[in-house]
């Protein structure tokens, strides 16, 4: 199986060059050219696995360069016990709410509770061996700029990785009281953590900018190190997403839940990057019966009208909310649905992207639209929505959930509504720990917020709902902080060169 280039059909790499490289040189994305296909049987035979073998299996047919062995040995690095509590690393919670057929798939049993911990875990491990496969024989430097959840999730993963460093950069202000901490207690021997003094749009720039400049290159080169990305867009962290749809597939089936081969399931996806519900359509494209992909979204809801009407315009207010992981005007992975939507049609998707980039703006074609409207049910919903759902699933349901998981649940609600369709057994996938964002749950959960420091906050929502507070977030508390440096957002070129010595 080789890898096309969404802007170049012609152009054509391994996948092991596809991970190494995480994106063509002229800003495509790469893709798989054919797809592989599961048969019930093949389901039912996975369903008897355990995930590790589940993940191996499914990225083996990816990734030719890679046997079977040594995926299963990727994978039970990637999701060793003691970084996923609880026995499986993706668990699905039953949930019946009211007359809805509904499964919480939870994905933040990781190591900093996001489901990013599920593709993070696991692209060291493929990055580190598709650069020997390839025959490079360098240090990779994982550059990241982060709002958030990103830059702990890449630190946890690349933390002490042999022939990896990685350095995170954060806005100063731009980040939750619990988010800060995490990178600022970081460990390993590999890492550094820096704030900037600007806001996340400062920090992104800055990194492209060093990403580029040929002198920082060559410094880099001449010390045996280049540069790579732990970005969504590298095929290495998309791939292992893929999985944990089978996974829940499989839970069904095994749980008995599903009740003719063949019976088709609802995916809703809180979404940002479009990268998970991405990984929701490979998984339909490979035979897993999913009737509907529902996308849902905050009040930065680009998607939604783009997959309502085919006009996608970033032209708009970009509102701060209480789900920031999903606070995003221009989701790159929707580049690569586009392609594949138009059978490969480089062309035409580079016209589009070309378009994005000089207006902010593009319109597909009639064709595709449709195609988008068969395959995509898009809502949104607001903070106020968000924080209804959180009460009301812990009022009815005693389920408690996150800011952005709310959201999902809100708008399976709307689709139900909608469509009609409540019978459908339905995954809303579950993308964080409440605890991550314990403010804004205890808010909506006890209608005020007492105490002003974030310990605390998670206290009194575990003394309230019972409700356990995963064990990567009490061990916060107590680390030592090893990462208080901060530098103005002209000098990051010249702390990175520093923290490289
Ligand atoms: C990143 C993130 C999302 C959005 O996922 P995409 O793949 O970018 O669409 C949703 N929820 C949480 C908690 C996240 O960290």
């Amino acid at each position: 199986m080789k890898y096309c280039c969404t802007r170049n059909a012609a152009e054509r790499v391994s996948a092991a060059q596809a991970i190494a490289q995480g994106i063509s040189a002229d800003g495509g994305l790469f893709v798989p050219e054919s797809l592989p296909r599961y048969t019930h049987e093949d389901l039912m035979e996975l369903s008897l696995c355990p995930y590790t073998e589940r993940a191996a299996r499914i990225m083996a047919d990816f990734l030719p360069e890679f046997s079977r062995e040594e995926l299963l040995e990727c994978a039970n690095a990637a999701y060793a016990p003691e970084k996923f509590s609880g026995g499986s690393p993706a668990p699905l919670s039953l949930e019946q709410k009211g007359s809805l057929n509904m499964y919480v798939l939870e994905l933040w049993h990781g190591p900093t509770c996001a489901f990013k911990d599920m593709a993070l875990q696991m692209l060291p491990h493929l990055l580190t061996r598709s650069l020997k496969k390839t025959g490079i024989d360098k240090t990779a430097v994982i550059l990241v700029a982060t709002s958030g959840d990103t830059g702990k999730a890449a630190l946890e993963g690349f933390r002490d990785v042999d022939g990896t460093k990685i350095l995170v950069f954060y806005p100063e202000n731009g980040v939750s009281a619990m988010q800060k901490r995490q990178m600022q207690v970081q460990e390993g021997g590999n890492v550094a953590v820096c704030a900037i003094e600007g806001n996340f749009d400062d920090a992104q720039t800055g990194v492209k900018r060093i990403f580029t400049d040929p002198a920082v290159k060559e410094r880099l080169a001449a010390r045996g190190m280049m540069f790579s990305s732990a970005n969504s867009i590298n095929w290495g962290r998309l791939l292992p997403q893929i999985v944990y749809y089978f996974s829940a597939y499989c839970d069904l089936i095994r749980t008995g839940e599903i009740d003719y081969p063949g019976e088709k399931i609802n995916v809703v996806v809180p979404t940002g990057n479009f990268g998970n519900i991405l990984a929701a359509y490979y998984a339909r494209e490979m035979g897993l019966p999913v009737n509907r992909l529902v996308c849902a979204s905050n009040e930065n809801n680009v998607l939604t009208d783009f997959l309502r009407t085919g006009v996608y315009d970033r032209n708009r207010p970009f509102h701060a909310t209480i789900s920031p992981s999903m606070d995003i005007l221009v989701s790159s992975n929707l580049e690569r649905l586009l392609y594949h939507l138009t059978d490969g049609d480089s062309a035409r998707v580079a016209g589009w992207m070309r378009s994005l980039g000089e207006t902010g703006r593009y319109e597909v074609d009639p064709q595709t639209l449709a195609k988008l409207r068969e395959l995509f049910w898009a809502g949104w919903c607001g903070d106020k929505e968000t924080k209804q759902t959180i009460h009301e699933m812990y009022r009815t349901e005693n389920y408690l959930c996150d800011t952005h998981t709310a959201v999902a649940v809100n708008v399976y609600g709307q689709y139900a509504a909608g469509t009609g369709d409540s019978a459908t057994p339905t995954v809303v996938v579950s993308t964080a720990s409440p605890y991550k964002f314990a403010a804004s749950v205890l808010e909506a959960v006890a209608g005020e917020v007492s105490s002003s420091d974030e310990f605390s906050r998670v206290e009194e929502l575990s003394a309230l709902t019972g409700a356990p507070v995963p064990q990567p977030i009490l061990a916060l508390r107590d680390k030592a902080v090893r990462f208080t440096q901060s530098c103005p957002k002209e000098q990051m070129a010249g702390t990175v060169l520093s923290l490289l010595e």
